[in-house]
């Protein structure tokens, strides 16, 4: 079961002590989407995955816990800015300020879990749902220099392989998303994995950019 209550934290940039949503149990969930993204509690929760001081703009999961990297970075201008972009609703320049302190700290798998949450957010929103492109090809970049250090933002190089087939399909880049798929059927995966990739490469082949669930590879 998932609680969600509201708890006195204090800031570990500044020391500003404001009252924080936390979510009691927050189960990774299993992923429900061919984007590994979860359903139940843990989508519609999405909003509150990240806690936000209100007096210098800091965010974190939890906003007592921090690091050096993370002081600098709220402290730079850049980092502001993207606090206080206009064009995006708060929860997403919550994630990209997220993705900035990750990328400071050298995480690239976070900086890309961050792009993708963007994306989700977006997905949600239909006052923003033609913005979810940009951040699936974010979310693609930040993978890149990820997998240069070994990072992986699923857990493992396999997960990681299927989600870029799946970001290069939603964002409308069949010609990339083609050979990629066809490059993984290649390779000696299990049942579970060949299966999802069958199913990939026939949306592919229909042109289909839209949110699939992995059950529907199994149907
Ligand atoms: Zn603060």
């Amino acid at each position: 079961m998932t609680t969600v209550s509201f708890v006195s934290k204090k800031c570990y940039v500044c020391g500003h002590v404001g009252r924080q949503a936390e979510i009691g149990v927050r189960e990774a969930g299993e992923p429900q989407d061919l984007d590994y993204r979860a359903g139940g509690v843990n989508r519609s929760s999405i909003y509150m995955w990240l806690q936000r001081c209100l007096s210098c703009g800091y965010v974190a999961p939890d906003i007592a816990v921090g690091s050096e990297a993370a002081r600098s970075t709220v402290a730079d201008e850049s980092y502001r800015r993207q606090r206080n972009d206009t064009r995006y609703p708060d929860t997403i320049n919550a994630f990209l300020c997220w993705g900035m302190i990750q990328e400071a700290c050298g995480r690239f798998d976070e900086a890309a879990k961050a792009a993708i949450y963007a994306a989700w957010v977006c997905d949600d929103d239909a006052d923003h749902r033609d913005k979810a492109k940009y951040f699936r090809e974010r979310t693609l970049e930040k993978m890149d220099a990820a997998q240069k250090k070994g990072q992986f933002l699923t857990g493992d190089q396999i997960g990681d392989r299927l989600l870029m087939v799946d970001l290069l399909r939603r964002i409308g880049a069949f010609a990339k998303a083609a050979p990629l798929c066809a490059e993984e059927l290649r390779k000696d995966y299990d049942e579970k994995t060949r299966t999802i990739l069958l199913f990939q490469e026939k949306l592919i082949e229909d042109k289909d950019g839209r949110r699939h669930a992995i059950e529907e590879a199994f149907d």
